[in-house]
């Protein structure tokens, strides 16, 4: 099943690599990635069940649909923009990554030429003087929309308008800017406050034949073409039918849930952020999707309820953070007693923990599957089937 597609290390040398850190296989061939990959996933959850070999991309270069640049002077006054090496917060000057969709880069250097002509001064993170401190861009795969998000260090940015105008002359895919005020010191790119500077402030993307809304800060998987078979997977493993009752778990902005629900009785969907939970509505909506429901709580307080108030669930997605879930969830979730947990998680080490208290508490693991999601680095999306352990009930 892996990806056919062999990078070999002559062939993709990265100019930037040493720098930037940021890629931690790029010494490896494609299909060494995959094995390394592989065999992470068997030494973490080889002890639970089979693991399948990892499915990876047929071309893993560009994957990436969300590019965040950070703009800097160097100290002989130049400026540049690109990812932050590793470890740091000084700036590799990037024009094209390996890993970053090619049009968002060109956006990103494009903005940095752009800089002089309107007198735009990067941030200084020390010293606070200047004023750009990111520009991020959102590229939807199937839409070819663009977003573009201007973060300013204040709410003073006389240009915007021109910066503006001359970013869509050069770039007509762009379908939206957005200004964004970042005056805060800290790591988190986007502040609080946004001004829509040209278009609806949002792009729409479509996945498994549904269409999502992405707003500047909403999570939304940053690789397309392996998040269509990451849900699709995941959607199969779950074997749903029109009676199931269906739980989606750290929902984000309603994705897995909405594209279950075709197949569904009913779906809830239980997020705690609430932008999340505002575009999870509105995308049910615009997908005409009426047997779904979202609730704004802790994964966990909504689990420990439902299973206070004796709710039943068939099927639970569940798809938390790299930190995992808690015990209060993953108890809660024993006592719901649905017949069938996929669990979907981007750090296989605390999903071999999670497992752990599971296989202890009347469930089986039936299927592993892990899923490239992240080519050139160290990181991996593994999906699993958990079933209910009938004879030790
Ligand atoms: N399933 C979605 C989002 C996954 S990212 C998708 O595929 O797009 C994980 C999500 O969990 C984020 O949206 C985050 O806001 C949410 N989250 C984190 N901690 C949570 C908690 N304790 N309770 C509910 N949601 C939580």
């Amino acid at each position: 099943m892996s990806g056919k597609n062999s990078i070999k290390k002559e062939q993709a040398p990265c100019p930037y690599a040493k720098k930037c850190g940021g890629c931690q296989l790029m010494n490896m061939t494609y299909p060494e990635q995959l094995s390394w990959k592989t065999a992470r996933c068997i030494k973490l959850l080889g002890r639970f069940c089979h693991v399948e070999d990892i499915i990876g991309m047929q071309n893993p270069a560009h994957y990436r649909n969300k590019v965040q640049a950070a703009y800097q002077f160097t100290r002989s006054g130049k400026v540049v923009s690109g990812v932050y090496q590793s470890g740091t917060h000084n700036v590799v000057n990037v024009n094209s990554c390996l890993t970053e969709d090619i049009k968002a880069d060109e956006i990103t250097v494009y903005i940095r030429s752009l800089l002089p002509r309107f007198r735009i001064l990067p941030y200084n993170e020390d010293t606070k003087a200047g004023f750009l401190r990111h520009v991020l861009v959102r590229r939807g795969f199937s839409s070819g929309e663009i977003m573009v998000v201007l973060v300013g260090a204040n709410p003073c940015f006389p240009m915007k308008n021109r910066l503006c105008d001359a970013l869509v002359e050069r770039f007509p895919e762009i379908t939206t800017v957005v200004f964004n005020i970042n005056p805060h010191k800290t790591s988190m790119v986007l502040g609080e406050r946004s001004e829509t500077l040209y278009g609806k402030g949002f792009i729409e993307d479509t996945l498994c034949g549904c269409a999502f809304r992405i707003s500047p800060a909403s999570f939304y998987q940053i690789n397309p073409v392996q998040t269509g078979i990451l849900y699709n997977t995941a959607i199969s493993f779950a074997g749903l039918n029109k009676n199931s009752t269906v739980i989606d778990a750290y929902c984000g902005t309603g994705t897995i849930g909405i594209a279950a629900a075709k197949y569904a009785g009913s779906v809830t969907g239980v997020e705690l952020n609430p932008d999340a939970v505002r575009d999870a509505v509105f995308n049910a909506k615009r997908n005409k999707t009426d047997n779904i429901a979202f609730v704004k709580a802790d994964a966990g307080e909504y689990m420990l309820e439902a299973a206070k108030q004796g709710e039943k669930a068939d099927i639970v997605f569940m798809d938390p953070p790299r930190a995992g879930s808690d015990k209060k969830f993953l108890s809660s979730l024993v006592s719901l007693a649905p017949e069938k947990i996929v669990y979907i998680s981007c750090n296989p080490e605390t999903l071999a923990r999670d497992l752990a208290y599971l296989t202890k508490n009347g469930y089986k693991v039936k299927k592993i599957q892990p899923i490239d999601m992240f080519p050139f680095t160290s990181h991996c999306e593994v999906i699993a089937l958990i079933m209910r352990n009938f004879s030790s009930k």
